[in-house]
C-alpha cells in the first residue's frame, strides 16, 4: 500500500465560536494535503445547526474544497428543506449526506417524512441527479433496528431511493465491517460502503458516545484505555497505532476508502494517514 493515494474524506462539525471557525479553516487546509475526495459538515439534530452548517459548508466550498452538508428533515417541513437544498445547489454544493437524524428531535416534527430513504427520494424528486447522495450504514447495526436483516433491507431502501454510496458508523471490529459488506452484497447492494473511522482522542467521551450510538469498544481495548487513566499522551499514541492497523486491514481487504471523523483536529487523523502511506 506504500505511496498510493488513499481515497479519503474528512468530517467536521460546525464550530460555535469565531475562534473555532478560524481553527477549522486551518485544519481543513492542513488535511487538504491528503487530497480528500470531499469534506463533510454535520447537522445538529432537529436542524439546530442549520445556519452554522450552511455557513461552514459554503465557506469551505469557497476555499476550494468539495464539501457535503449533512442533512435531515428533523422538525422541518418539506418547503424549508427544499429551500435549503436550493441554497446549497446555488452555492455550489454537489454532494450531500442524507440522514434521519437522532431521536427524539429527529422525528415527529412538521414534516411527515422521517426516514433517510424518504429524504433521499425527496431530494431526487426535486433536484434530480444534481447531488451525489451519501447515506449512513451500520456494520454493528443501528441501535433501534428491529433486526440485522431489517437494517440491511432499510439500507437497500436508501440505495433504491437513489443514494450513491454509504459511510458507516465507526467501529473497531474489522470483522463486523467485512461481514456486513458481504451481507450487503448478498442483499443486492452494489454501491460502495466506506468505513467511518474514529480516531481515539478522548476515551471518556468516546466510551459515552459509543454506548449511545451502538458502536462497540472491544473489551481488551477498553481495558487498555482505562489503564491509561488521564495519561492523554498514551491514549493518543495507543489510539494512533490501533486505528492505523485497523485502516490498513480495511484497505488491504477491499474497503473502498476511509471517512474520518476528525473532531475538527488535524491530529491524530493526519498521523494515521501518514502511517498508512508509509506502510508496505
Ligand atoms: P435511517 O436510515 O432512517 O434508519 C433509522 C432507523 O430506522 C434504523 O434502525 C433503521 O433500521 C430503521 N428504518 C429505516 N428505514 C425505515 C423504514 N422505512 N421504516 C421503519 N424503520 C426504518 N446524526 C445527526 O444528527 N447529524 C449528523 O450530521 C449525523 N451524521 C452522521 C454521519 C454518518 C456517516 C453516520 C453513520 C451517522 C450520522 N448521524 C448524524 C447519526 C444518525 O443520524 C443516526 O444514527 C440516526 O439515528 C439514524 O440515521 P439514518 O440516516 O441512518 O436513519
Amino acid at each position: 500500500m506504500s505511496n498510493e493515494h488513499i481515497p479519503v474524506s474528512f468530517e467536521f462539525f460546525p464550530p460555535k465560536t469565531p475562534a473555532g471557525k478560524e481553527k477549522l479553516a486551518a485544519v481543513q487546509e492542513e488535511l487538504a494535503l491528503f487530497q480528500p475526495e470531499f469534506y463533510s459538515v454535520t447537522y445538529g439534530a432537529g436542524g439546530s445547526t442549520r445556519d452554522s452548517t450552511k455557513g461552514i459548508v459554503l465557506s469551505s466550498i469557497n476555499a476550494g474544497h468539495d464539501t457535503a452538508p449533512h442533512l435531515s428533515f428533523g422538525g422541518d417541513d418539506e418547503d424549508t428543506i427544499k429551500q435549503l437544498l436550493q441554497e446549497y445547489k446555488d452555492g455550489g454544493v454537489k454532494r450531500l449526506v442524507a440522514l434521519r437524524g437522532d431521536m427524539p428531535s429527529g422525528m415527529g416534527g412538521a414534516s411527515q417524512l422521517v426516514y433517510a430513504n424518504q429524504l433521499v427520494a425527496f431530494i431526487r424528486e426535486h433536484f434530480g441527479d444534481h447531488f451525489h447522495i451519501e447515506v449512513a450504514a451500520y456494520p454493528e447495526i443501528h441501535p433501534e433496528a428491529r433486526s440485522y436483516k431489517k437494517d440491511i433491507e432499510y439500507l437497500k431502501g436508501k440505495f433504491d431511493a437513489g443514494a450513491n454510496s454509504a459511510i458507516t458508523q465507526y467501529f473497531y471490529n474489522p470483522d463486523a465491517y467485512f461481514y456486513f459488506a458481504d451481507q450487503c452484497q448478498a442483499a443486492g447492494i452494489e454501491q460502495p460502503i466506506v468505513p467511518g473511522i474514529m480516531p481515539i482522542i478522548n476515551y471518556k467521551n468516546l466510551a459515552r458516545f459509543s454506548a449511545n450510538c451502538g458502536a462497540e469498544i472491544p473489551r481488551w481495548m477498553a481495558r487498555r484505555l482505562e489503564d491509561f487513566a488521564d495519561d492523554q499522551e498514551s491514549i493518543i499514541s495507543f489510539g494512533i497505532d490501533l486505528v492505523s492497523d485497523l485502516c490498513e486491514m480495511l484497505l488491504d481487504n477491499g474497503a473502498p476508502g476511509l471517512h474520518f471523523y476528525t473532531m475538527n483536529q488535524t491530529q491524530p487523523t493526519a498521523q494515521i494517514l501518514t502511517n498508512l502511506l508509509a506502510s508496505e
